[in-house]
């Protein structure tokens, strides 16, 4: 198992991994990209994308902090709606995310994403967007809503 797959050039300051994300697999495995369907990204850091969270967070965006991990009061009201978001389409939580790296560190927080978040069939990664493998077609069964 490559450690690569879960790397904190990949964490977004919202805690989001973006190893997980449906636009991350799409452009690394070469999917090609469909008008509203399947977009290309290389991960929020990367391309220091001015999100939702950042555009929100005057703290982000003066750079006093570099990811809502290392904020005082998580969450927010716009972590908050994101990690709602997410928790009720696909069994994810960024405020569980950062509390972590927040907690026990990011090397810790890789580890656990890998734990969860790996193919059990090859090894790779799981995609949180649509529970799929892009390296074997693996699919895993949708979280419950
Ligand atoms: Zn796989």
């Amino acid at each position: 198992m490559s450690e690569a797959k879960f790397n904190p050039e990949l964490i977004a300051p919202c805690g989001m991994n973006c190893a997980l994300c449906k636009a991350y697999n799409a452009y690394t495995h070469g999917v090609p990209t469909k008008k509203g369907k399947v977009t290309h990204c290389a991960g929020c850091l990367p391309r220091a994308k001015n999100c939702y969270i950042i555009r929100g967070c005057p703290k982000l965006r003066k750079q006093q902090i570099q990811s809502c991990s290392q904020c005082d009061s998580i969450p927010c009201e716009k972590l908050a709606h994101l990690d709602k978001r997410y928790r009720e389409r696909y069994g994810m939580s960024m405020v569980e995310n950062v509390k972590m790296i927040k907690e026990k560190g990011m090397v810790e927080f890789l580890k656990s994403q890998a734990e969860r978040h790996s193919c059990p069939n090859c090894g790779s990664v799981v995609c949180v967007h649509d529970s799929k493998c892009y390296s074997c077609g693996y699919v895993r069964n949708k979280p419950s809503a």
